[in-house]
């Protein structure tokens, strides 16, 4: 986006309709913005954290009165079945919200040393300060969940630019926080365009950023935080890899692994975006994939029938398709594709499932993220080539392991380079656990008792007595 547009709209991928505009912050905005942030971050800091988890759970108690109209304006926004969207609140964002404020006394609780006689020393954890978010729109709630409610548990302010295609949610959070009673500055969201963010992360007013996107996206984060010295947290994109081996349940593993691949159109960070089958029970494999990516209803998301909606846009659809098109010149055949929906369009956001095999990691679409309703399906002799094939990538976020033995789960996954190793399940983030990655996904901590550490900063108080 140019820093000369100032009039942002929300094209709807159901149906192209225009559903929302509004006039990007000026630099008069952002300035009133960045300063009511400052001026708020000696008021907040001294609230008692049991009172800011408990403004965050009137927070939640708020979203989740507006359920029902939050899921079709989710739908709207960005084509998701309005037969799910109603989870990403009433699941995820509760689950998360209130798992972090249950756990913020103790996790933000001065760290205790060695008792040395005449002295009292222990290490503080203190806000940063003014923390910038930058969302996505894939789930524009529970994205945002992962940083905003951690870093105001911990005494800072909160700036949060969302998605474009899903600016209504960053205003949804906004009337949330504002019921809640939070102080003014203390949460504010801004609209803008990419130099304008740019230009905030160098404004010393902010004193931490953490991004959720592309790998470009966090590229352009990271160089306009260069020599600033503040924390810069990057949740990017992922190419997650599925083993199935030999010993698994497999009609469980078909079924959990289309839904890996397919959900949201496949639009998830962490949706499964490569299968590795031993090739024992490939044949099989494969067959009930197919069977089961068949039965998908690909329509109106607004109609609660369909289980698989429109992509974000039909830009996104035409990358995916490309992908595709390319792997089939290369010799890869499709067992299902978008021949088999009749909703799917070429040119258009609807673009059914399509399974892949006889692919090769030369191909994009085993390679690539594709962030779309493809798949790719290859053989594999044994846990050595699996462990080998999931580690030829340069993005590093979930895989899983289908197998009967947990234990020999937890042995190939410590030789995966990834954040996080699943055994039989997948797409699927606990908020007890660290949501994190490797390689070219990033460097980000979200949720669990590690989730407050990208918002604070030690402190060390080393008081001497007078004898
Ligand atoms: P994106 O294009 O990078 O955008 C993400 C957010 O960053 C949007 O708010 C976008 O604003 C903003 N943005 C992008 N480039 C920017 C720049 N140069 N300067 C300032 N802001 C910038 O990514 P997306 O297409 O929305 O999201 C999909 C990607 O996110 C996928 O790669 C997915 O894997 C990844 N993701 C990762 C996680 C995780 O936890 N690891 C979770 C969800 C999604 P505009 O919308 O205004 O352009």
């Amino acid at each position: 986006m140019s820093s000369l547009v100032s009039v942002q709209h929300i094209v709807s991928p159901v149906d192209g309709s225009v559903l929302a505009e509004r006039t990007l912050a000026d630099g008069a905005r952002i300035e009133a913005v960045l300063a009511a942030a400052h001026a708020a971050r000696r008021g907040w800091v001294s609230v008692p954290v049991e009172r800011r988890a408990a403004m965050v759970e009137a927070m939640v108690r708020h979203l989740e009165s507006q359920v029902g109209e939050i899921a079709v304006e989710l739908t709207r926004q960005m084509g998701r079945p309005v037969r799910y969207t109603p989870n990403e609140i009433t699941r995820g964002f509760q689950e998360r919200a209130r798992h972090m404020a249950s756990i913020a006394p103790a996790g933000l609780a001065q760290i205790q040393v060695p008792r040395t006689e005449g002295f009292t020393k222990f290490i503080r954890r203190e806000p940063v300060g003014t923390v910038l978010v930058v969302a996505p729109w894939n789930y524009p709630y529970l994205t945002a969940v992962n940083s905003i409610v951690p870093a105001l548990l911990a005494g800072n302010t909160v700036v949060l630019k969302h998605a474009s295609q899903t600016m209504l949610v960053a205003e949804r959070l906004q009337g949330a926080f504002d019921a809640a009673g939070l102080p003014p500055g203390v949460f504010q969201h801004v609209q803008a365009g990419h130099d304008a963010i740019a230009a905030m992360i160098a404004d010393r007013r902010i004193d931490g950023v953490v991004f959720t996107g592309s790998v470009p996206g966090g590229a352009a984060i990271e160089r306009a935080a260069a020599g600033r010295f503040i924390g810069v947290g990057t949740e990017l994109g992922g190419k997650d890899p599925s083993y199935v081996r030999a010993d698994a349940d497999l009609p469980y593993a078909i079924g959990e692994n289309v839904d890996g691949a397919f959900f949201n159109s496949g639009q998830s960070c962490c949706a499964i975006e490569r299968i590795y089958v031993h090739r024992d029970v490939h044949d099989e494999f494969v067959e009930g994939f197919v069977a089961a990516t068949r039965a998908y209803v690909l329509a109106d998301p607004l109609d609660p029938a369909t289980t698989i909606g429109p992509m974000v846009t039909a830009a996104a659809a035409e990358a995916v398709r490309g992908q595709i098109a390319e792997a089939l010149a290369a010799g890869a055949t499709a067992l299902v594709g978008e021949r088999d929906f009749a909703a799917s369009r070429p040119g258009t956001a609807y673009l059914g499932p399509t399974v892949l095999v006889g692919v090769e990691h030369s191909m994009r679409v085993m390679s690539e993220e594709s962030f779309g309703p493809v798949i790719g399906i290859m053989p594999v002799a044994d846990d050595d080539e699996a462990v080998a094939r999931m580690n030829d990538s340069r993005y590093g976020l979930t895989a899983s392991i289908w197998t009967r033995d947990v234990e020999a789960a937890a042995r190939i996954g410590a030789r995966v380079e990834t954040g996080t190793v699943y055994a039989n399940r997948c797409d699927y983030v606990d908020p007890v656990l660290v949501w994190t990655g490797v390689k070219d996904t990033g460097r980000g901590i979200a949720l669990s008792s590690l989730g407050f550490d990208p918002y604070v900063r030690p402190k060390s108080y080393h008081l001497r007595h007078p004898s």
